[in-house]
């Protein structure tokens, strides 16, 4: 079993303090579920944990099971057992789906991965997402509809199999089949060795992926956690109740 404790995170975007002190512990095993109106910080959160440079940590810690995170680099982040399937996947012209995910697989791993398993598992992953059969051949998500990047980003996931993964808003663009397809996969994966972080503002893609804890950020805060009773509650109420529930501004 691993660990990922999120102690105090302050962090801040060109000297403006977008974090205000998140408090987070997540086991494997568990899916934790932050749900948060738009501009809160939860994408920020993501990328903070992952190493982005342009965010600052100006306080705080944030550690997989003994290791730093905050004191490594993102590809050393990636070893150590963290994986973010990030709110808008990029492409990259000229270089394959398979072998970048060949090459992504062997710098996390530290293995030469034989050619023939690589590409058996990669197909059987890529059939169980539904991706067209010519996937590995087209460039990095080149051409890729909103759904396509989003089951790419999935199929990484399957592939580099992580301790931990922040899903952002990996539900954005997805019509109600694919919906389905990666809310199936991504609960196939929970298990004592996995364990999952999904960012979403909507509650549908919870009818598919059940998490264990729900949490609510707000100004940068993780304001209230509970269990599922919380996306019923934020569906049928939106966020203000939160307010006036804690009785705070914000
Ligand atoms: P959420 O994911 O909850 O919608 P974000 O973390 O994306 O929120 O954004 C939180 C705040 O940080 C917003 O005010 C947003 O404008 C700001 N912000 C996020 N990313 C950047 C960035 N790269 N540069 C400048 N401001 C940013
Ligand atoms: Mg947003
Ligand atoms: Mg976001």
């Amino acid at each position: 079993m691993s660990t990922l404790t999120i102690n105090d995170l302050h962090v801040s975007i060109e000297d403006k303090e977008i974090l205000k002190g998140v408090n987070l512990t997540v086991k494997t095993g568990e899916v934790h579920a932050i749900m948060g109106p738009n501009g809160t910080g939860k994408s920020t959160l993501a990328s903070a944990l992952m190493g982005h440079p342009k965010y600052e940590v100006t306080q705080g810690s944030a550690l997989l099971d003994d290791a730093d995170l905050l004191e490594l680099e993102v590809d050393e982040r990636a070893r150590a057992g963290l994986f973010l399937a990030m709110q808008y996947p990029q492409e990259v012209s000229g270089v394959t789906n398979s072998d970048f995910m060949r090459q992504a697989l062997k710098a996390v791993s530290g293995k030469d991965v034989p050619l023939i398993k690589f590409i058996m598992d990669y197909e059987r992953y890529a059939s169980e997402l539904k991706m067209r059969e010519d996937l590995p051949h087209r460039y990095l998500n080149e051409g890729f509809s909103g759904g396509e990047r989003k089951r790419n980003e999935i199929l990484q996931l399957k592939t580099l199999k992580p301790k931990f993964a922040i899903l952002d808003e990996i539900d954005s663009g997805l019509d109600i089949d694919a919906l389905r397809i990666v809310g199936e996969n991504v609960n196939d994966m929970v298990s004592p060795d996995f364990g999952c972080i999904l960012i979403t503002h909507y509650q549908r893609i919870l009818d598919y992926i059940k998490p264990t804890h729900v949490h609510i950020m707000i100004n940068g805060k993780i304001v209230l956690s509970g269990g599922s009773d919380l996306i019923e509650k934020i569906d049928q109420s939106g966020y203000e109740w939160v307010k006036e529930e804690l009785g705070i501004d914000f």
